[in-house]
């Protein structure tokens, strides 16, 4: 055997356990996430992740449930094997730059400066209609625990990453099974005749002042107190909501968000929404996306969203809302001219429900065109209409979700310098009684 033959096999046999072991979404789920028509339901992505969990180093898979309807509820934390290996310290200096357990002594500032990484939290799909996210993090979970690129590799190292895959496991089945039954027919387009939450609904997104809900206590035992998650309380640096929007307008929205702001957030932290929102908006425009905008729709001052409530803690909490298509059943919208722009810009929110009515009673007509086709600082490429796809929604959910991922990383040590100067200054505050 010639011998660059002998080691080319060689090599085979040293990677293809490795390589072999995970199978890719095509390959587990028998399609791309993104096809058209195609879901993946929840109970399957979870048993992915646990197959993905057993077979690398980089990924750790966690129940916290039971969820309201007694379902996994999952919490996987991505890093290096190294870090993965480390992670019990690697939680304690997170939560001491958060002054959990006390104010840190010097040499353990210096220590979280030195060793500490970015904990950046992301959650999806509380809205279960908002499918999109579900099925983004299939593919990112197997690209960041199969891939060995440069890129990759400094997010690993640099980054604590913790994904809730669903924050309404229960909704996500509930959506994927109604639309399983009706694709192919007439009722392809109707939207779920019941709650997507038992209780609570669409209002799963207006807890976190009460914490009424399972799903909801189990996120914030994520994010501020151990004991009520398991132990595996973080404390995140950032915290990305991952939602949906309607269908005719922006395709995506990022941070920041509209005024009013709020006194009792620390100003640090809007400045940090806008840097890390502009990064997602930054690598969406790289990339030749359209439709992106900023300062619209969304405030800055509400407190009852899972993204927003991550501030009165001085965490950087980041919301995007891409556009919707029905499910996954392809949008489409008729051309705007943009020398002839129908009606004034309009930041109101599309109207959802309006929509989905439309979408039942007039199935094969296309949307009416964009309204809002001005391009301006906050929406310099204003979406013109066509056909919107579930793989759409996916494509600028990873390139959304990557950019923050890697801009956590590349900022790992600022992050962690400012995050514990405003920590401290809240604390001297607090003692003062100012604030
Ligand atoms: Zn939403």
């Amino acid at each position: 055997m010639p011998r660059f033959i002998h080691y080319l096999a060689a090599l085979i046999a040293l990677v293809a356990p490795a390589m072999g072991a995970i199978p890719s979404p095509e390959q587990y789920f028998g399609f791309r996430m993104g096809t058209d028509r195609k879901l993946a339901r929840y109970d399957k992505i979870v048993q992915y992740f646990q197959l993905i969990a057993e077979q690398s180093g980089r990924v750790r898979f966690h129940n916290l449930g039971p969820t309201t309807q007694n379902h996994p509820f999952a919490l996987l934390e991505i890093s290096s094997e190294n870090n993965l290996k480390n992670i019990d310290h690697l939680k304690e200096l997170e939560r001491k730059l958060y002054f959990q357990g006390g104010p840190p002594s010097d040499a353990e500032r210096d220590e979280i400066f030195r060793s500490g990484k970015a904990v950046v939290l992301i959650t999806n799909n509380i809205h279960s209609t908002e499918i999109g996210s579900s099925q983004m993090v299939v593919e990112l979970v197997y690209q960041l625990a199969t891939t060995g690129s440069p890129r990759i590799h400094k997010i690993l190292d640099n980054v604590v990453f913790l994904l809730v895959p669903s924050l309404n496991p229960d909704g996500q089945m509930l959506v994927t099974d109604w639309y399983n039954k009706n694709v192919g027919t007439p009722f392809e387009p109707s939207p779920l005749p019941t709650l997507f939450h038992p209780y609570v609904g669409h209002d799963n997104n207006r807890d976190m002042y009460l914490f009424s809900q399972r799903e909801s206590r189990m996120t914030a035992g994520i994010l501020w107190d151990s004991a009520t998650a398991n132990g595996l309380g973080w404390f995140p640096s950032i915290w990305l909501d991952e939602h949906q929007q309607g269908s005719t307008g922006p395709r995506i929205f990022t941070m920041p968000a509209t005024d009013p702001i709020n006194p009792n957030v620390d100003t640090l932290i809007y400045r940090l929404n806008t840097i890390y929102g502009q990064q997602q908006a930054a690598a969406l425009e790289a990339e030749g996306k359209e439709g992106i905008i900023f300062n619209s729709t969304y405030t800055n001052f509400w407190e009852g969203a899972m993204a927003w409530a991550g501030w009165w803690h001085n965490e950087v909490g980041l919301l995007t809302e891409v556009a919707s298509a029905r499910v996954a059943t392809p949008v489409v919208q008729q051309k705007a001219d943009p020398s002839h722009p129908a009606a004034p810009a309009s930041g109101a929110p599309a109207d959802f429900e309006n929509e989905r009515r439309r979408a039942f009673e007039h199935p094969d007509e296309p949307l009416p065109p964009p309204r809002d086709i001005t391009p301006r600082t906050e929406y310099p490429h204003p979406w013109l209409g066509g056909t919107w796809r579930l793989r759409d929604i996916v494509d600028y959910e990873l390139i959304a979700t990557y950019a923050l991922l890697e801009a956590a990383a590349d900022s790992r040590d600022t992050l962690l310098h400012e995050i514990y100067s405003v920590n401290q200054r809240t604390i001297e505050e607090g003692a003062k009684g100012t604030i």
